[in-house]
């Protein structure tokens, strides 16, 4: 549940993502670089328009993801991720790197 009116979760990122990735990015796993929490894109805090969005970390706020779409070209930025991994094959589940 979303108590805070002014963003969605992460599963609202899952559109304009697969503009840019051929997988469900919702089910990838961020690991914050800022606070080095790490969970699936979607526990993220999303921001902004489809367009042009923000996701958060819930955690400390910092900007983990950003992307804009200009109509022409797509602008992923994901320096606030120390790692973020994703499951290629079809049927296999993200998950986090060895520890
Ligand atoms: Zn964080």
């Amino acid at each position: 549940m979303n108590d805070d009116p002014d963003h969605l979760d992460g599963n609202a990122a899952a559109g304009p993502l697969t503009t840019v990735f051929a997988v469900d990015m919702t089910r990838s796993v961020v690991v914050c670089a800022g606070c080095g929490r790490e969970d699936a894109l979607a526990t993220l805090r999303l921001y902004g328009r489809q367009n042009a969005m923000v996701l958060r970390c819930p955690a400390c706020e910092a900007v983990n993801l950003r992307l804009l779409d200009t109509g022409t070209t797509t602008h992923l930025d994901v320096r606030g991720c120390s790692r973020l991994s994703f499951a290629t094959a079809p049927d296999a589940r993200s998950a986090p790197a060895e520890r």
